[in-house]
C-alpha cells in the first residue's frame, strides 16, 4: 500500500493534479513554491501554498495541509482508500496493449540479473554472451512481482488479465520462466516463457504470437535458416548467424507459411533430429509444401538426437554449423 502511494505520487505530482483541476498559481519567491486561491475554502487573497519539490500543500487561511491524497480526501470528501482508487484511475496510462507488454518486457529484463538461477539456466542452454541476451531482450519472470509493478504504474487488473499477463485469479501468469518477447511490426505481441522449474516447459500468453519470429529483420534475405525453438534461435544468434527465423514449433500457421513464400528464397530447415523422427517428418512435410510454392529448401542434418541448441551446448561452433549448412540436402 505504501509503495503504491509512493509510486502514484511520483506519477502524478500534486502541482500537476491541481493544474488539471484548473488551479492557477504564481511562483511564491522560491523556485519550487507556488501560491494561489485555496480550493478548499472561499477566499479573495491567495493563501494556498504548494511546494512542488516536497509535493505538499499548506493553506494559511483554513490551516489544511498535506499531500496529494490528503488534498483529494478534503476536496472530494472521500476516504483515504477511495481517494487512492480515484487517483489511480485519474493517472492510469492509456490502455495500449503493446505499451503494457513493452513495460512487462522491460521489467522481465531487469529481473534477469537478480536471479542467479535464471542466468544459470541460460548458461546451461548455451547462452552466456550478455550482448546477445540483450539483443534478444531475454528476461526472467520470477512470478508474484509483475502484477505489483504494473499496477503501480497505473495499469488496471482488468487490462492485465485481458492481456494474459495475469491469470483469472489475478496472479502473474509467468512464474519462474525465462522470457522472450515476440514482436510484430516492431511491437511486442506476445511472450514465450520457458519454465526453469517443474512447470510445463513451454508457454505463451493467450492471443496471437505474431508470424515468424523477428521476420522483419530477415524478410529481404535470399537465404533464411528456419529453426523451431527460441533457444535454437538464440544460440545461432550468439554464434553470429543473422539470417535466422523461428516458427515457435514445427507446425507453421498460415501467416508464417505465407511469409516464407512471399518471394524467391532458399529456406534451410533446421528442425530437431529426435529419436522418433517426428522433427524430420515435420521438416520433410514442410519442405514439400514450400517446394510446391516455388521455394527452394535444404534440410540441415544435425547429428542424431540433436537440435541446434544442444548442438552448440555440446561444443558445436559456428564453423561446424556452417559446414552443415553447406552440405544440407535439397
Ligand atoms: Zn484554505
Amino acid at each position: 500500500m505504501d509503495e503504491d502511494v509512493k509510486k502514484l505520487k511520483q506519477r502524478l505530482p500534486l502541482l500537476d493534479y491541481l493544474r488539471q483541476q484548473h488551479w492557477t498559481a504564481r511562483p511564491a519567491g522560491h523556485g519550487s513554491e507556488f501560491v494561489g486561491l485555496c480550493p478548499l475554502h472561499p477566499e479573495t487573497r491567495p493563501s494556498f501554498y504548494v511546494n512542488a519539490s516536497k509535493n505538499l500543500f499548506y493553506c494559511h487561511g483554513c490551516g489544511q495541509g498535506g499531500d496529494l491524497l490528503r488534498f483529494v480526501q478534503l476536496s472530494r470528501h472521500l476516504s483515504f482508500r477511495q481517494s487512492l482508487a480515484y487517483l489511480q484511475q485519474q493517472s492510469a496510462p492509456p490502455a495500449d496493449p503493446a505499451a503494457v507488454l513493452e513495460q512487462a518486457a522491460i521489467f522481465y529484463q531487469q529481473q534477469l540479473d537478480r536471479y542467479p538461477e535464471a542466468l544459470h539456466y541460460l548458461k546451461q542452454r548455451g547462452l552466456h554472451d550478455p550482448a546477445s541476451i540483450q539483443d534478444l531482450r531475454i528476461g526472467y519472470a520470477p512470478g508474484a512481482s509483475l502484477r505489483r509493478h504494473l499496477t503501480a504504474k497505473g495499469y488496471s487488473l482488468d487490462l492485465l488479465r485481458r492481456l494474459g499477463l495475469l491469470n483469472p485469479q489475478g496472479c502473474d501468469t509467468f512464474y519462474r520462466r525465462v522470457v522472450f518477447p515476440c514482436c510484430q511490426g516492431g511491437r511486442i505481441v506476445n511472450f514465450y516463457g520457458r519454465s526453469i522449474g517443474a512447470a510445463f516447459a513451454h508457454r505463451f500468453l493467450p492471443g496471437s504470437r505474431g508470424g515468424l519470429y523477428a521476420w522483419e529483420q530477415v524478410r529481404q534475405c535470399p537465404e533464411v535458416i528456419l529453426v523451431e525453438g527460441l533457444f535454437d534461435y538464440a544460440v545461432l544468434w550468439q554464434a553470429g548467424f543473422r539470417h535466422l527465423t523461428c516458427s515457435l514449433g514445427t507446425y507453421l500457421n498460415t501467416s508464417q507459411f505465407r511469409q516464407l513464400c512471399d518471394r524467391r528464397r532458399t529456406v534451410y530447415l533446421t528442425f530437431d533430429v529426435d529419436a522418433n523422427g517426428s522433427g524430420q517428418q515435420a521438416s520433410q512435410r514442410l519442405a514439400y509444401r514450400l517446394q510446391a510454392h516455388g521455394i527452394a529448401t535444404r534440410r540441415v542434418l544435425l547429428p542424431e538426437g540433436h537440435d541446434p541448441n544442444s548442438f552448440f551446448v555440446q561444443g558445436g561452433d559456428a564453423r561446424q554449423f556452417q559446414s552443415l549448412l553447406e552440405v544440407a540436402q535439397p
